[in-house]
């Protein structure tokens, strides 16, 4: 069965805890001391928000039971809590993880168009990644980019900016309907 075309790209965690500041070089060595003969992810993200390479895209992963053709793994570093221990899979990414995800998610479905975006848990029993990838991409990825890079400030009076140029989707319009209301109301 050959690999391509690309179905399903999977996102997972480490199982690790985010104080440690691991990278494909630390999953290498974890998954050839599983037997594998290298990685089993193409790519990791670390804590850092930074991507590295692990498999090529060419070359069939082992990061998902029965669903490895066909697929690319993506692991993000992290996913349990030292409160709660190494049996409870969580969401603990870093949002600069998030938004290298996000980025690297749209780079591989530009490359793959068509492909699924799911976590490891929709294909397997398991926890990993520790939330539900689905509902996640579909609010990240209906979002412009800026979005995940930037926290939501209050605007400052006066601020005109987001009126202008293209619209790029519902949260400026709130934001352009809130400068408005302030402005209505002569808020300093
Ligand atoms: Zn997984």
């Amino acid at each position: 069965m050959p690999h391509f075309p690309i179905k399903l790209i999977v996102l997972h965690y480490s199982a690790t805890y985010p104080d440690q500041d691991y990278g494909v070089a630390d999953i290498r060595k974890m998954h050839l001391a599983r037997g594998f003969n290298d990685v089993g992810y193409h790519y990791v993200i670390r804590r850092s928000g930074a991507v590295e390479r692990g498999r090529a895209d060419t070359t069939v992963g082992a990061h998902v039971s029965g669903h490895n053709t066909g697929s690319l793994g993506i692991c993000c570093i992290g996913g349990i809590e030292r409160v709660t221990g190494p049996n409870v899979g969580v969401d603990n990414r870093a949002e600069a993880q998030k938004v290298a995800t996000v980025k690297l998610v749209r780079e591989l479905l530009a490359k793959h168009p068509g492909a699924q975006v799911v976590g490891h848990r929709d294909l397997t029993a398991t926890q990993c990644p520790g939330f539900d990838v689905r509902s996640w991409w579909a609010a990240a990825n209906a979002r412009p980019p800026v979005v995940d890079s930037i926290p939501v400030k209050p605007l400052p009076s006066r601020s005109t900016p987001v009126t202008s140029g293209p619209a790029k989707g519902p949260i400026y319009i709130l934001a352009a309907l809130a400068a408005a209301a302030l402005a209505f109301l002569g808020v300093k």
